[in-house]
């Protein structure tokens, strides 16, 4: 038994999303006559409340159009200074917006209506890149799952839109944060100009991500799309596992959230560990103590068939998903008990 923690990317389609996959209907998506893409990208505008969609192989390439459609060359992109935009998608909003960003620090991750404020530049001044979108990313990956409320949120937008900003939503664990704040899917719509939502994490499809957008942006991301090769044919097998998993598996992400506080509450009590992040998802960040290292750690986890991520100098991440049981879940805390660091 392989205990794979390291992301919530691992996971592999269950025997019915198989099935689901199995006996799609396909056609050529790039001639807008794949069936199942169709389906799942009606399914996704609807729960979000906004007019459009628009299947893509993964959340880099459907953030990386949300911020290229929200932007022009020599524009700036407000975010949290951790964000997946900024960090983890290869210097794509340099190289394919030609854009700046403004990094702020956030409350774990959560940038504030008066962080923003304080970081719009004066379009009258030459000197400053123009300020055009905030991004927002709900979970936090880098801060160990945080999420916003619907509230925060629309403060947020009510605010960047009364500046004439743009708003665009790294939702890649979007679910994670819903399933907890128990808000309102559709009133997301309401927002944001594009919105991000990944199927291939918590909800255990294997391919796939969904730029969620108004209708008058949907040309311009299916032409962005074809521009960055992601333009898919027979795409439908994918989309329907994507679709199953919206089906099946949103709710069921609580699940991963409670073991999660399971290892966070293991770990905060063991000797060799420094501190755990607040656990507020499906994400577990911690630090080890300076007498040892996460190598060390990560290399005894690895003895009992346990994948974890270097996720710092002194730091570790644990991810839990859909292919991570109970059985699993008690042998990997006896692990961890078990360690002499
Ligand atoms: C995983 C992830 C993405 C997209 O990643 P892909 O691997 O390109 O699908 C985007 N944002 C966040 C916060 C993520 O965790």
């Amino acid at each position: 038994m392989i205990i794979d923690l390291r992301s919530d990317t691992v996971t592999k389609p269950t025997p019915a999303m198989h099935q689901a996959m199995m006996q799609a209907q396909v056609g050529d998506d790039v001639f807008g006559e794949d069936p199942s893409v169709i389906n799942l990208e009606n399914k996704c505008a609807a729960l979000l409340g906004m007019e459009a969609a628009v299947f893509c192989p993964s959340g880099t390439m459907t953030n990386q159009i949300g911020v290229k459609i929200n932007t022009q060359p020599y524009d700036e992109v407000i975010c949290y200074k951790g964000s997946h935009i900024y960090k983890y998608e290869g210097g794509g909003v340099a190289g394919n917006s030609l854009a700046s960003v403004r990094l702020l620090d956030g409350d774990r991750g959560r940038i504030s209506v008066s962080e923003i404020e304080q970081n719009i530049n004066n379009i009258n001044d030459a000197h400053l890149p123009i300020t055009s979108v905030v991004s927002l990313e709900n979970t936090v990956v880098r801060e160990a799952g945080s999420y916003y409320t619907l509230d925060q949120i629309k403060s947020i937008s009510t605010f960047a839109r009364s500046k004439g900003l743009k708003m665009h939503l790294d939702g890649a664990r979007l679910f994670n944060a819903l399933v907890e704040t128990r808000d309102n899917a559709v009133e997301y719509g309401k927002y944001f100009d594009t919105i991000s939502i990944c199927l291939s994490k918590g909800l255990g499809a294997p391919v796939g991500s969904v730029l969620v957008c108004k209708k008058e942006l949907e040309p311009k991301a299916r032409r962005m799309r074809k521009a960055f090769g992601g333009g898919m044919r027979q795409a439908g097998f994918l989309a329907a596992a994507a679709s199953y998993a919206l089906d099946h598996h949103v709710e069921r992400l609580k699940e991963d959230h409670a073991r999660a506080r399971v290892l966070g509450k293991t770990l905060a009590n063991l000797a060799w560990v420094q501190s755990v992040m607040p656990v507020d998802t499906n994400i577990v960040i911690f630090s080890v103590v300076n007498t040892t290292t996460p190598e060390k750690i990560l290399g005894q986890l690895n003895e009992h068939q346990i994948k974890a991520l270097k996720f710092g100098a002194q730091e570790i991440r644990l991810v839990t998903h859909l292919d991570f049981t109970d059985k699993m879940l008690e042998k990997t805390v006896e692990v961890l008990t078990k360690i002499k660091a």
